[in-house]
């Protein structure tokens, strides 16, 4: 049997002893040396099994931001309209 006084305690302690860890926002395992990000939030970092949008319960909207682009391109891009024939 465990003792889960003991762990707790100990989890605390290693809070507030150590400096901040960084840990996964999904499973707020302590991230070592690799750390992932997602455009869905500035500060959440994410674990190595959690860096995916479909892990995580993503809320950014990556299909959003794919029409977005695509609008970007078109509005930087514009079909190539010739205006030669003019209506008068
Ligand atoms: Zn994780
Ligand atoms: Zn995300």
């Amino acid at each position: 049997m465990n003792d889960p006084s003991k762990n707790s305690s100990e989890d605390i302690s290693q809070i507030s002893l150590k400096k901040q860890q960084k840990r996964c926002a999904f499973c707020h395992r302590k991230l070592g040396m690799i750390e992932f990000n997602c455009p869905c939030s500035d500060h959440f970092l994410f674990c190595i099994h959690h860096r995916l949008p479909e892990m995580h319960n993503c809320t950014y909207d990556f299909i959003k931001e794919k029409n977005d682009h695509k609008k970007e391109i078109l509005q930087k891009n514009p079909l190539i309209i010739s205006p030669k024939i003019s209506k008068i």
